[in-house]
C-alpha cells in the first residue's frame, strides 16, 4: 500500500533484530521504493538497548551508503537518524544535522537522562513535551515529527491538556511546515489498554488526528520498522489506520523528506 518508509531502525541500537541487508531486501520485496533508515541517535553516554554507540556511527553510515550502491536500481536508499531536542546536547545534534540526509524528532524523553515520555502523567509534562517539539521545530532540527502522541503510553485519560497540547502541535507542523507521522510502531505491537476514560492504544491516539484533519496538517505514515520481517505484513499499519477511520487526513505519499531536509538544514541554528 505504501512505497516510502523514512523511520527504520537497526541493530545497533539493541532493541531491533536482523541484518541491514535484510531490511533492504524485505523493503524491496514488498515493493517499497524509497527507503530512509533513521536509528536512534548516539550521545556521548552509551544507553544500552536505547540507542546505538558512537563508536558505531561510522559502521551505519558505510553500511547504508554500500547498499544504497548496491541496490540502487531496485530501491533509494537514504540515511539518517531519529533524535530528541535536548538543548545540552546541541553539538552533538547539529553534526549529524549536517552530515546526515535528515534527521526525524522522536522525543523519548523530557530532558537529557531526563524522564522518560512512556511514563509521563501530568499536565505539566505534556506540556513540556509540546515545548521541546516546538524548539525542535523553530531551530529546523528535524524534518518530521515522529509519534507525536507518544507522550499518550502511560497518560491516564484525554483531558483539556491533551486537546491542548493536540492544538499546539497541529498549530506547530502549519507554522513549520513540518509533517506529523502517524506511526506504526510500539504502540500498536501491543493490545490495545485500558485507560480511565476506556480502551486505546499507547499511541496513535485518535483526539490528536481528528485535530489534525480539522487543520490539515501534513502527515506521514512511518511504520518504525525494528524487525525487517515487518515490511512484508500490514497488519501493524492497518491497526493504525483504524485508529484514524473516517478522518479526512492530509495524507503525504512519497513525500520527498530528503529535499526538504536539503531545505530545512539552511534554517538550522
Ligand atoms: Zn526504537
Ligand atoms: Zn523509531
Amino acid at each position: 500500500m505504501i512505497q516510502t518508509n523514512w523511520h527504520t531502525h537497526t541493530k545497533r541500537c539493541g532493541h531491533a533484530k536482523g541484518e541491514d541487508h535484510e531490511y533492504v531486501e524485505a523493503a524491496i520485496q514488498a515493493g517499497f521504493k524509497t527507503l530512509g533508515f533513521s536509528d536512534h541517535v548516539p550521545y556521548p553516554i552509551p544507553e544500552e538497548h536505547v540507542r546505538m554507540d558512537y563508536f558505531e556511527y561510522e559502521g551505519y553510515i558505510s553500511s547504508i551508503r554500500s547498499l544504497k550502491q548496491k541496490y540502487k536500481d531496485q530501491i533509494d536508499i537514504y540515511v539518517g537518524m531519529e533524535v530528541e531536542c535536548f538543548l545540552d546536547q546541541w553539538e552533538t545534534l547539529s553534526f549529524f544535522r549536517k552530515e546526515l540526509d535528515y534527521l526525524i524528532l522522536g522525543q523519548h524523553n523530557l530532558a537529557y537522562h531526563g524522564k522518560d515520555i512512556y511514563n509521563v502523567e501530568t499536565p505539566e509534562e505534556l506540556l513540556r513535551y509540546c515545548e521541546l517539539i516546538e524548539t525542535a521545530c523553530q531551530h529546523a532540527l528535524c524534518d518530521y515529527i515522529c509519534h507525536p502522541d507518544v507522550c499518550m503510553w502511560s497518560y491516564p485519560q484525554i483531558d483539556g491538556t491533551v486537546k491542548e497540547i493536540a492544538n499546539r502541535i497541529a498549530d506547530i507542523s502549519l507554522r513549520y511546515n513540518m509533517p506529523v507521522e502517524l506511526n506504526c510502531g510500539s504502540g500498536v505491537r501491543y493490545p490495545m489498554k485500558e485507560y480511565e476514560d476506556g480502551f486505546r492504544y499507547a499511541y496513535p491516539t485518535r483526539a490528536f488526528f481528528e485535530v489534525f484533519a480539522e487543520k490539515k496538517c501534513p502527515v506521514v505514515i512511518g511504520l518504525d520498522i525494528h524487525d525487517p520481517k515487518l515490511f512484508l505484513t500490514d497488519d501493524l499499519l492497518n491497526r493504525a489506520l483504524s485508529v484514524v477511520e473516517g478522518l479526512d487526513l492530509n495524507f503525504l505519499y512519497d513525500y520527498d523528506l530528503v529535499s526538504a531536509a536539503k531545505e530545512r538544514k539552511k534554517l538550522f541554528y
